[in-house]
């Protein structure tokens, strides 16, 4: 359950899936390359549905959103044969605070941490690269 909404811009964590050498940051869950002219825009299933709709995604009453943790999770998500990338993602418009994270209007990749092959992803998004992204302050 939401515990409150707050403002924007806020900075959590998330994970996205990405190639070796190419230049596309995917979210886990999806095979689409998240923008990197702008924002990546939060979308709810049931706004395509009239009687469903309740306006801009995230809602309270609803899951959507885009996600970030607070922290790294201590078991960070892994998916099998995914390599997945961390980073920090700057979140704006209307933002709810969770327990353990965030579910965002909008949210945009401003760092991350480095793995093998992920300076093209870095250089197309204007990511700064850190060892260690527990490190990263904004
Ligand atoms: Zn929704």
């Amino acid at each position: 359950m939401p515990l409150l909404e707050v403002p924007g811009p806020l900075y959590g964590y998330r994970a996205w899936r990405f190639y070796p050498g190419k230049t596309g940051l995917h979210s886990l869950s999806s095979g689409h390359a998240w923008p990197d002219d702008r924002p990546k825009a939060a979308l709810c299933i049931r706004n395509f549905v009239p009687w469903l709709s309740h306006g801009p995604a995230p809602s309270t009453g609803c899951t959507c959103g885009i996600y970030a943790w607070k922290d790294i999770p201590e078991k960070a998500y892994s998916p099998s044969g995914m390599q997945p990338a961390w980073g920090v993602v700057e979140l704006t418009g209307h933002v709810i605070e969770h327990t353990a994270g965030y579910r965002a209007q909008y949210a945009k990749p401003v760092a991350i941490e480095w793995v093998e092959g992920i300076e093209p992803a870095a250089r197309r998004y204007g990511l700064i690269v850190v060892a260690d992204i527990r490190e990263w302050r904004g």
